[in-house]
């Protein structure tokens, strides 16, 4: 599994519904703005384990995690 300093998270907001959970699983990367929708406020923030639980648990699969180097997408799986 590639190292957050690793990947690109990106958040599709016209997705986001706001529901937080990728701010409970992984609350040093995401945060709630103040128009309820997450951003990625240090992608650094988390272990990658908790950075992956918070793309799988998007219940709207708006969180997107690319490999920078390699240009892969990891999350979602193609
Ligand atoms: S889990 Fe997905 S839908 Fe919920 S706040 Fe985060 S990005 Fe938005």
């Amino acid at each position: 599994m590639p190292s957050p300093d690793s990947i690109t998270i990106t958040v599709n907001k016209d997705e986001c519904s706001g529901c937080g959970v990728c701010a409970t699983e992984a609350p040093d990367t995401f945060e709630m703005n103040d128009d309820d929708q997450a951003e990625v406020k240090n992608p650094v923030g988390d272990d990658m384990e908790a950075i992956m639980a918070a793309a799988e648990g998007c219940p709207s699969e708006c969180i997107s995690i690319v490999d920078k180097s390699s240009g892969t997408q990891i999350y979602p799986e193609a």
